[in-house]
């Protein structure tokens, strides 16, 4: 066992803390991974307020991990000592049902290992990335290339799928006409995906207080929710809706912005459920889905694509002593665009 430096919610909803956690000893196919650098997500929000159920306390939250190879196992094949390496938000599954064999194993029939708040197959807790270091068995680490900083790729490791997975699905690309509703850590990222894919972008922000980033990020149009308007004047226009919203939204009313046969993909995960009138996709034979996060082998081929492309995310780098202030502001959609953790600083 290693003692590592940590950040954990000692209980739900209170203040995340400086604490020691135990990591377990590297194993025939594990790595240890120094971490550098931990994005905060909005699922660690809902997790530590308990949002969605009971949750594992003390709770060190954090899937958008990237760091640098310490040591390796000695079955271990694929990574050495120095690779730039990063973990998302699963760290184990049964690596044997049509799910995992087909490479979708976030939705393993047995339920993946998360990165925290979750048990792993010793039994123990997992704990996350606001720590120094991580033992991950390889199979569910993916490479970060030499052309993206260890900062701006770790909200990659869960923002960037989330949005590459459906994106890439649903067939956003040139001659498609694709909104992203909710313009903060997954929204961002979307606006930069979609464009790269060669889509035609639109935001639906709440306000246009972020319109310009919007636009420098990608989007060929940016229209504000709040405003009646926004809904008249885009009846019927998209091809493809993907929402980030982290709140309950009225999808009714999104699914009259989407064409004939258009798709309204949601990836955000509300604490509370919606209301849905289901002739809002009968009419139009439009379709409601939804998407979490992606593969290993999808993760690996969004980190080299947004390589390829020159992007990572749009980050506000912080210390550790910042991470509860950081939440306050994300809850208040005041995050520009994703909150990173230098864990340096835990
Ligand atoms: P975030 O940075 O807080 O972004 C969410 C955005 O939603 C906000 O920036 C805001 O955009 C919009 N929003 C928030 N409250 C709203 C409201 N009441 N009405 C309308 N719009 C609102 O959060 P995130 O990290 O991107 O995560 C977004 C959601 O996705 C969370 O629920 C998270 O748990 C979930 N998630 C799902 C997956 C998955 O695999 N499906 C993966 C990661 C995260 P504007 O300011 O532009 O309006
Ligand atoms: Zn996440
Ligand atoms: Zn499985």
């Amino acid at each position: 066992m290693t003692t590592v430096a940590a950040y954990a919610a000692p209980a739900p909803k209170a203040p995340l803390e400086r604490t020691t956690i135990e990591r377990r000893p590297v194993g025939e196919f594990d790595v240890l991974i120094d971490i550098k650098y931990a994005g905060i997500c909005h699922s660690d929000i809902h997790q530590v307020q308990e949002g969605w159920g009971e949750a594992i306390f003390p709770m060190v939250p954090g899937h958008e991990i990237a760091g640098v190879v310490a040591e390796v196992g000695p079955g271990v094949t694929r990574f050495a000592v120095g690779d730039r390496v990063g973990v998302g938000c699963m760290v184990d599954s049964c690596r044997e049902c049509d799910n995992c064999q087909a490479g979708l194993e976030q939705y393993c029939t047995s339920g993946m290992t998360g990165t925290y708040n979750a048990v792993g197959k010793d039994g123990e807790p997992t704990y996350g990335g606001y720590s120094q270091k991580i033992v991950v068995d390889e199979n569910y680490v993916v490479r970060i290339p030499d052309d993206l900083s260890l900062d701006v790729a770790a909200p990659l490791l869960c923002a960037g799928i989330t949005l590459y997975s459906p994106l890439k699905r649903w067939g956003a690309g040139p001659g498609k006409k694709v909104a992203i509703l909710g313009m903060g850590g997954l929204g961002h990222m979307g606006v930069k995906i979609a464009h790269a894919l060669g889509a035609e972008v639109t935001v639906l922000s709440q306000s246009l207080r972020k319109k310009d980033d919007g636009l420098r990020l990608g989007a060929d149009h940016y229209h504000a929710t709040s405003d009646p308007k926004t809904f008249r004047e885009l009846a019927g226009s998209f091809d493809l809706i993907v929402s980030t919203v982290s709140a309950p939204l009225d999808f009714n009313a999104y699914l009259t912005l989407l064409k004939t046969h258009g798709a309204l993909v949601n990836v955000g995960a509300p604490e509370e459920p919606v209301a849905l009138n289901l002739f809002s996709v009968i009419g139009g034979g439009k379709t409601l889905a939804g998407s979490m996060i992606g593969g290993i082998a999808e993760t690996q081929e969004m980190l080299d694509f947004c390589a390829e492309h020159g992007f990572g995310a749009e980050i506000e780098l912080i210390g550790a002593d910042g991470i509860n202030e950081a939440y306050e502001r994300v809850v208040d959609s005041d995050v520009r665009y994703r909150f990173v953790i230098d864990t340096a600083t835990i």
